[in-house]
């Protein structure tokens, strides 16, 4: 009698526990697809209707999409000086390459603020302004014609391109904070293209034989500013 009532108790407890483990991945089921749902509903909030508000970070991101915008668009500007100002082929290209890649980043970030459900709108980037505007003094600068001043370009957009490497980097990382993986992955493309060109540019200086027919160059004689004025006056 016993040993039924144990078999008996044994074999109800045994099917309580076989319907336990049957319902127990149904319920686990059940609250992975909610739990898919919630995160999913989130995603598609975030896609298309979410405004830029809600944290200061959401500000300074969208401020600083505006300052990179500007930068980007500044830089569309400066290539193509910096590119008839280089005398090394390889280097002419790799300007006008990255004029293209630099235009294709602008859309990508155009496509960015729509996904914020905010205007693409630039601001001045002083950094960027100050960066093209020691370009454009070492133009002046530096000989026509000569490695020398290929070699100084080269410095002078690698200094752009570490400055978009920092800013691009930065709102990768803020754009995942935000929860904004979609625009992560897109301002990472541009992320490596800015890399890419910055070892390119390497390239050209180092493989290319820039640096070194720069270092062939002579220097010209310098003449005092009394010798300038001798000199223009003996001319008449
Ligand atoms: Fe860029
Ligand atoms: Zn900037
Ligand atoms: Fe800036
Ligand atoms: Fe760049």
């Amino acid at each position: 009698m016993a040993t039924t009532k144990t078999r008996s108790s044994a074999a109800k407890t045994g099917r309580a526990k076989k319907t336990s483990t049957r319902r127990a991945p149904v319920k686990k089921r059940a609250t992975k697809a909610s739990r898919l749902t919630n995160s999913q509903r989130k995603n598609s909030e975030n896609k298309n209707t979410e405004k830029m508000s809600g944290s200061l970070l959401q500000e300074f991101f969208l401020e600083a999409l505006k300052d990179i915008y500007g930068a980007e668009k500044a830089l569309t500007k400066a290539l193509p000086k910096m590119s008839k100002e280089a005398t090394s082929a390889e280097l002419k290209k790799a300007f006008t390459e990255h004029l293209a890649v630099t235009k294709k980043q602008i859309e990508r970030l155009e496509q960015v603020f729509k996904k914020l459900g905010e205007k693409a709108k630039a601001k001045k980037c002083d950094a960027m302004a100050g960066l093209i505007e020691e370009s454009e003094s070492i133009m002046k600068e530096t000989k026509d014609d000569t490695s020398t001043k290929d070699a100084a370009l080269i410095i002078a957009a690698q200094k752009v391109e570490h400055y978009e490497i920092a800013t691009y980097g930065g709102l990768v990382q803020l754009a995942k904070t935000l929860n904004k993986n979609d625009i992560a992955k897109i301002l990472h493309v541009t992320l490596n293209e800015e890399k890419k060109a910055d070892e390119l540019l390497t390239k050209v200086a180092e493989r290319g034989g820039v640096n070194e027919e720069a270092s062939n160059e002579p220097a010209e004689e310098k003449t005092s500013l009394k010798d300038n004025i001798i000199s223009i006056f003996s001319k008449k």
